[in-house]
C-alpha cells in the first residue's frame, strides 16, 4: 500500500518510469531557464500524459506554484474534475508538505519522485505524511527514480547561482 522503494528496482520492473521522469526533467530545465528552482512534474493516466509543468512561484508571484500544484491545477482543469483518481504523478524532487497535502486531496494513486529533499521533503526525508494512517489516504510512493539526474539539475542551478558570474 505505502512503500518507499529504491528507484533502481522500480526501473527494472517498469521502463515507463525513466520515460516519464525524463519529461519531468525537461520541465525542470524550463524552470531553470526562467531562473526558478528547477523542479518539474508530469501527471499520467493510463500511459498517457494529462498535464506537465514546472516550478514557477517567482514568475507567477504565487507561493503555491510548485511543479506539483501547477500540474494538478492543469490536469484537474483539463479533466474537469477536482479529483484525479488512478493517476501517477512524476516529480523530480520529493514533495513538500503543501504538495503532499494537495496530492492527497486530489486522490492521486501513485507518486514517483527523483531526488530527496532533506530540508522540506515530506515523503520520508523530514517526515512522511503518507505513513500517517489517520490521514486515511492510500497512495503508492517510490523515490529515487533517475535520482542522480534529478539532483544534478538542482545542483547545477545552485552552483551557477553562487558563482560570481551567475
Ligand atoms: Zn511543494
Amino acid at each position: 500500500m505505502k512503500h518507499l522503494i529504491a528507484g533502481q528496482m522500480f526501473l527494472k520492473n517498469n521502463p515507463d518510469h525513466a520515460f516519464w521522469m525524463g519529461i519531468a526533467l525537461e520541465e525542470a530545465q524550463k524552470a531553470a531557464a526562467s531562473d526558478e528552482v528547477p523542479v518539474g512534474a508530469v501527471l499520467v493516466y493510463q500511459h498517457q500524459e494529462v498535464a506537465r509543468g514546472h516550478n514557477q512561484p517567482i514568475g507567477l508571484h504565487d507561493p503555491s506554484a510548485h511543479a506539483e500544484i501547477v500540474v494538478l491545477r492543469r490536469a484537474a482543469h483539463h479533466l474537469q474534475n477536482y479529483r484525479l483518481p488512478n493517476t501517477s504523478l512524476y516529480v523530480t524532487l520529493e514533495p513538500c508538505l503543501m504538495c503532499a497535502g494537495a496530492i492527497m486531496n486530489a486522490r492521486i494513486e501513485r507518486v514517483y519522485f527523483g531526488a530527496k529533499d532533506p530540508k522540506t521533503g515530506c515523503v520520508g526525508s523530514v517526515i512522511n505524511v503518507f505513513d500517517n494512517e489517520q490521514l486515511n489516504h492510500h497512495c503508492e510512493i517510490a523515490g529515487g527514480i533517475l535520482e542522480h539526474d534529478c539532483a544534478k539539475v538542482l545542483q547545477d542551478f545552485f552552483k551557477l547561482k553562487r558563482s560570481p558570474k551567475g
